[in-house]
């Protein structure tokens, strides 16, 4: 067993650790990432996507989280141009709504002062008449007043994650994924380091370090009870859950955001890609967030009250694709509390007063705020532990881009669209191997220097680690079924991989396609509504 020495070890790589990460190394620690599973195959690769301020927690008064987060959205906007993308939302106001129509325009006109320097146009008001011609879709039954406003949508959490993560590694991070964190080794009551092992191989390991992260999302719970002693409990789960729709390009171009018929809670249809979201959920889930599900009557409540909104489109059961699920890592609150009105901000938990030292945790926080948090992060570890020992480890090279390559213009713009300035890098494997300027199924655009790029650079292992995370194929269109093969075929040469581990590699694609999201069979309707539980809140 070989023993490794940081500054900084981080368990987690959901997009809270990988911001912290991206933070920590760049002050010069030496830091190590560990992620049981893949990079951002956890929380954040179930969410809405959005990157806002969360209009409705003006509701709970929290104006300074939405002013934060509104500034964090306003950067990604400018920064991340690539993956993030201003987005229209229609906030159509129906009789009966909890809601009434002065009570969201003043909402919206505080969002907006909330906001001074942002890029997109303050909101507006439709008539009736505008509505049916800006977005026919949406139904002007029983319209009382229909609003436009902007927030923006990220349409990868994954690669938002992989970015954060790339740039933790060019400042010397060193990274692991499917490394499951085992034990957390306290010493004197110090947190001194940690036991994991290679999920793939049962490789065992120990990292000793001056400071331990648990940025363990949902499992931030598990990881403390990893110390072996018995610390407070943290963190309070809600499943939230969601459909992606084909709507076959009938669909609103328009985010819509309305209250749900049954019982009022907030409601989101956002157009994705060529696919459309209707989420979500709020529902108190203790279980492990390893096997979250969306239930039977969770799909059912969001087709029948997206239907309501969009009647026109007749949407039903055989236009979803698959229901995917999370567990927000929200604070534990006490019995009672109604979801909705849990606080969506983060925490930083030092657990010295707990009799451990040098043990942080980070509660709750947004796919929007994680860079903001992990900016927080690096300055509570310059207090904790000081300046860094020594520089980081060395980064890995980068592959030269620069050579002149063919690629039809749709994939050079796809490659712009996924990898941003690291576009041409990926470009570049297709240069040395035409056939890997190919793409990886006729459904997609994804080529296959997108899976050299992933294994070489981007730690991809497995097919799923290609398919649902570094690229979006698998979540879209035919969920990947016709690249999972070809993909396997070009990994196994990558990586000496023999015909019965590629053929494995394979089935174990679908194991987990399956595993991770209720795979709706179009031909099949979904599960019978059971018994629904009380009304909550969304996001
Ligand atoms: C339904 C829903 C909708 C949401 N919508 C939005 C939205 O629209 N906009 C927004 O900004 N936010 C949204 N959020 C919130 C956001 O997605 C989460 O707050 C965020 O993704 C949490 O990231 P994280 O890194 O803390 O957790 P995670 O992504 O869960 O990452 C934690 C990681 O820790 C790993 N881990 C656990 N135990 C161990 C161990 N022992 N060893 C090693 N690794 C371990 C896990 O495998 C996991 O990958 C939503 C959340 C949900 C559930």
């Amino acid at each position: 067993m070989t023993t490794a020495h940081y500054d900084v070890i981080i368990i987690g790589g959901g997009i809270n650790g990988a911001a912290t990460a991206s933070a920590v190394a760049a002050r010069g620690y030496r830091t190590l990432v560990l992620e049981q599973d893949d990079f951002a195959s956890g929380t954040t690769s179930a969410s809405t996507k959005l990157i806002h301020g969360g209009l409705r927690y003006l509701e709970t008064g929290d104006a300074r989280l939405v002013h934060e987060s509104l500034q964090s959205r306003e950067q990604l906007l400018r920064e991340r141009s690539h993956l993030v993308r201003p987005m229209g939302f229609i906030l159509p106001v129906y009789q009966g709504d909890p809601r009434p129509p002065w009570y969201i325009r003043s909402g919206l006109a505080l969002y907006d002062l909330l906001s001074p320097r942002k890029v997109s146009p303050w909101h507006s008001s439709f008539s009736r008449r505008e509505l049916q011609r800006f977005e026919p879709s949406i139904s002007t039954d029983r319209l009382r007043a229909a609003y436009l406003y902007y927030d923006a949508q990220v349409w990868s959490p994954e690669r938002l994650t992989l970015e954060y993560l790339a740039e933790a590694r060019a400042s010397g991070a060193d990274l692991r994924n499917h490394a499951a964190v085992d034990y957390i080794i306290v010493d004197g009551g110090r947190a001194r380091g940690v036991d994991f092992h290679d999920v793939l191989t049962g490789r065992r390991s120990t990292a000793s370090g001056r400071l331990v992260i648990n940025a363990a999302g949902p499992w931030v719970d598990a990881v403390l009870d990893a110390t072996g002693r018995s610390l407070r409990k943290r963190v309070g789960g809600t499943r939230g859950s969601h459909l992606v729709l084909d709507l076959e390009g009938r669909g609103p171009k328009h985010a819509v955001l309305a209250s749900a018929q049954s019982d009022g809670r907030p409601m989101f249809v956002t157009p994705w890609l060529d696919h459309h979201i209707i989420g979500t959920t709020d529902v108190r889930d203790d279980g492990d967030p390893s096997d979250v599900r969306a239930a039977g009557w969770e799909i059912d409540y969001l087709i029948a009250e997206a239907a309501r909104v969009l009647p026109g489109l007749g949407i039903e059961h055989r236009n979803a694709l698959y229901a995917y699920s999370g567990v927000r890592p929200l604070a534990r609150a006490g019995e009672g509390v109604f979801e909705g009105a849990i606080s969506r901000r983060s925490f930083l938990v030092d657990h010295e007063s707990e009799g451990v030292e040098r043990l942080l945790s980070i509660v709750g926080g947004k796919l929007t705020t994680a860079a903001a948090l992990g900016a927080k992060v690096g300055s509570e570890v310059a207090q904790l532990i000081g300046r860094p020992r020594a520089r980081g480890i060395a980064a890995l090279p980068e592959v030269p881009a620069g050579r002149a390559v063919f690629l039809p213009p749709e994939t050079q713009e796809h490659l712009r669209m996924v990898y941003g300035h690291r576009a041409p890098q990926v470009a570049a494997y297709a240069a040395s191997d035409s056939e890997m300027a190919k793409p990886i199924s006729r459904h997609h655009r994804d080529i296959g220097a997108q899976v050299l790029y992933a294994v070489a650079h981007e730690h991809a292992r497995t097919v799923a680690d290609v398919l649902l995370r570094r690229t979006i194929v698998g979540l879209t269109r035919d969920l990947g079924r016709s690249a999972a093969a070809p993909t396997a075929a070009i990994m196994a040469n990558r990586l000496g991989w023999s015909d019965e581990v590629r053929d494995q590699a394979v089935r174990d694609y679908f194991a987990e396609l399956h595993r991770s999201y209720v795979v709706l069979n179009p031909d099949a309707p979904a599960e019978p509504v059971s018994a629904m539980p009380r009304a909550v809140e969304s996001e």
